[in-house]
């Protein structure tokens, strides 16, 4: 993780770097995952929030369509590529999501031209809190506003997500750069992933005195994708077999139905999605008339159905959220695609460190490698910062 520099130092880089001005700095959030995982493309609920890590960018458009990059993260150097003729799939390590942003924004019929850019991220990369969406939203953000293309946020969502799907080919849905572009301050952000529809939902766990502890188990997520895909598959066939478009049309009150047709595998996966479901749906209401201290047994029953129905746990997220319970937390999960990546604890303030230190130690007993623990609050979402 780099230090967090401001928007003057970033600017005074970017002009040792390019000899010029930026045209401006802007900044995208990471974002956490509240309540609500694998429900997004089965068109259903996510409550995530913008945290307060961000990817920061300085960038000024060119005059032909040269791109340089530069990231101050350790060990990339200065990266150049061309817009004309750019194709998925090229261009190498970080530089796909900028490109990709650009390029998707081109075929979204916007003329895109060439630029410079520097980026500076404190979001931790590969640890589940979408580094790369940081990235690609700090990008689209600044490339909006510079080419005068006054894209709607809704917009600028699809268009990051082709960024994603096509140009980078990671099969995301639109959860991450949803909240990374409309997150608000003390604030989680309840998405119905079927229309794009947002609410803000107050969530300021600090007025509670609570504080969201992000444990970052170092269990790399990406050997995930044949997990991920045959989930998708599951909860295709599932809604396939009870006749409906996606899972998000199947109620709790129809799951006992569900179990006469489905096998046993199927409806334990596709339980596990219409329960949570439910689930958000509960904590948006619980956080809009009882505050964030109501929240810790969803979070847990969501940890329990990932962990026993859809089968997507590992040992080091579930010592995570079972230490972290024993501990002092009120409520703890696994958060993101699973199968590694980090687990969130929703812990009193006073009983913080208790917490800290006791996963820490669970994790040397156990043999796993020492976890990262960080608290995040709710942030606000992509913005111009100079
Ligand atoms: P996640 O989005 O969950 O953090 P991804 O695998 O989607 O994980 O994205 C991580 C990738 O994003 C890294 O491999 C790297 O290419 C890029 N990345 C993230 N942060 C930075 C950074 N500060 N500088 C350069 N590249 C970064
Ligand atoms: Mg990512």
């Amino acid at each position: 993780m780099t230090a967090t520099n401001d928007a003057t130092t970033i600017a005074q880089r970017f002009r040792e770097t390019f000899g010029a001005d930026p045209d401006g700095v802007w900044q995208a959030p990471g974002r956490v995952n509240l309540i609500g995982e694998h429900t997004d493309y089965n068109e259903g609920f996510v409550l995530p929030f913008a945290i307060d890590k961000t990817a920061k960018v300085a960038l000024r458009l060119r005059a032909d369509s040269n791109v340089r990059l530069l990231s101050t993260f350790g060990g990339h150097g200065l990266v150049e590529a061309s817009l004309d003729g750019l194709e998925p799939g090229t261009g190498q390590g970080w530089t796909h999501y900028p490109l990709g942003v650009a390029w998707a924004l081109r075929e979204r019929g916007v003329d895109v031209p060439g630029f410079d850019v520097l980026l500076d991220s404190d979001v931790p990369s590969g640890a589940g809190l979408s580094s790369s969406h940081a990235i690609e939203c700090a990008v689209i953000t600044a490339l909006n506003e510079l080419t005068g293309a006054g894209l709607a946020a809704e917009d600028l969502v699809l268009v990051t997500q082709r960024a994603e799907n096509i140009f980078v080919g990671a099969p995301t849905g639109i959860m991450d750069q949803s909240a990374s572009l409309r997150g608000a301050k003390g604030h989680a952000v309840f998405l119905d992933c079927r229309d794009q529809h947002v609410e803000l939902v107050p969530f300021d766990a600090e007025a509670s005195g609570l504080v969201l502890l992000v444990i970052d188990t170092k269990v790399s997520h990406s050997h995930a994708d044949g997990g991920y895909a045959s989930r998708r598959a599951s909860c295709e066939l599932g809604a396939q077999v009870l006749g409906v478009r996606a899972l998000r049309d199947v109620g709790v009150e129809d799951l006992e139905e569900a179990a006469g047709v489905l096998d046993e595998t199927t409806l334990r996966r596709v339980r596990h999605v219409v329960t949570e479901n439910d689930r958000v749906l509960q904590t948006v209401e619980l956080l809009g008339s009882q505050g964030p201290a109501s929240i810790g047994q969803l979070l847990d029953a969501s940890h329990a159905s990932m962990r026993d129905d859809f089968e997507i746990s590992c040992p080091e997220l579930d010592l995570a959220v079972d230490t972290s319970k024993e501990h002092g937390a009120i409520g703890a999960r696994m958060t993101g695609g699973g199968f590694g990546g980090s687990a969130i604890a929703l812990t009193p303030v006073g009983l913080q460190q208790q917490v800290r230190d006791g996963v820490v130690r669970a994790f040397a007993g156990a043999g796993f490698t020492e976890p990262d623990i960080f608290a995040v609050t709710p942030a606000a979402g992509a913005l111009r910062l100079a």
